[in-house]
């Protein structure tokens, strides 16, 4: 964890974008509600083929022109041309954003066409070649490996690769096993990968959500953890105070071994993470 302890620790949120115009309404307080804690910037997601690409780029300017926060929207290049990210490219630098999450995304079911790029790397790259270094580039980071990586050693070769073409910092998928990432980032010092890597932190609000997704992502939620999760059954409430103290401690715990700030995975809602935000203890 040397190497991290360098960085500032900072604060950043992710959200999706709204369906409707009642979830961006909420969306709007849920970003007023944050402003507090003066975070580093607000990422937006992006549907992999482009899927969501009008509302993820509503909510950026929404983000950019009515709120005194930086936006950094997400971009994968899964299905995409070399011409439509030139675009969109073009249009976010018209709004004045300055960071992009570069990631390659899941090809949609149905869509047959993989586009112009095969991985983050070729994005992170094209950028690069293009636009010089006008965007800040995250990419994403996997403490307990892609679940498309033969292992671990080939993922970290992958990611070296990644970094390589011009990535500035690192976002990691969640997890709950403080030892995944503080192993991971240890791999990385070892392999000379030198960048922030920013430990992304999913707040638990949902028993069902969170297993489906995890399944999904390939973030393991440990055993203990889930046999405590099931107990609640219909207890909500319960669940949310267990929850909180979960992540909160393992949040901490990222702060004391000197991550680079946090990144939080906010579900578009204020309350689960403002609370372990307001519990914690910074360094610097
Ligand atoms: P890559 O870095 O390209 O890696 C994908 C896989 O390919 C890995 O297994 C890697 O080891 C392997 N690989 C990489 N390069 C090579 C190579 N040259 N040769 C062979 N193998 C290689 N998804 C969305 O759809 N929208 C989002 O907004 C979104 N936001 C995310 C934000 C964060 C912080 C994270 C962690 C994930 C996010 N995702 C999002 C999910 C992400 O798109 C998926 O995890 C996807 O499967 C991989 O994307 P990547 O950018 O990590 O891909």
């Amino acid at each position: 964890m040397k190497s991290q302890q360098q960085y500032p620790q900072k604060i950043s949120l992710e959200f999706f974008p709204p369906r409707t115009p009642e979830g961006m309404e909420k969306l709007k307080t849920v970003i007023q509600d944050f402003g507090q804690f003066s975070p580093d910037y607000m990422s937006v997601t992006y549907g992999a083929g482009g899927t969501t690409q009008e509302k993820t780029l509503d909510t950026v300017r929404y983000i950019q022109s009515e709120t005194a926060y930086n936006a950094a929207p997400h971009l994968t290049c899964i299905g995409a041309t070399h011409e439509s990210v030139l675009a969109l490219l073009d249009t976010y630098q018209a709004i004045g954003v300055k960071r992009i999450v570069a990631l390659r995304g899941d090809l949609p079911s149905g869509m047959m066409d993989p586009g112009e790029f095969k991985y983050a790397s070729d994005l992170v790259a094209f950028i690069r070649q293009e636009r010089g270094d006008a965007f800040h580039l995250e990419v994403a980071a996997y403490p307990e490996t892609h679940p498309q990586a033969r292992n671990c050693e080939v993922g970290i070769k992958w990611f070296k690769h990644k970094v390589e073409q011009g990535a500035d910092s690192a976002i990691t998928q969640y997890f709950f096993n403080l030892d995944s990432y503080l192993q991971f980032v240890d791999n990385c010092e070892k392999h000379g990968i030198d960048l922030p890597i920013v430990p992304g932190i999913m707040p638990i609000t949902n028993y069902e959500n969170l297993i489906r997704f995890s399944q999904g992502c390939g973030a393991e939620v440990p055993r203990w953890l889930k046999c405590r999760l099931e107990s609640f059954e219909d207890d909500k409430e319960s669940l949310l105070a267990f929850g909180q103290e979960v992540v909160q401690t393992l949040a901490q715990k990222l702060l004391d071994a000197g991550s680079p700030g946090l990144h939080f995975y906010s579900m578009n809602q204020t309350q689960p993470t403002l609370d372990i935000v307001k519990s914690l203890t910074f360094k610097n």
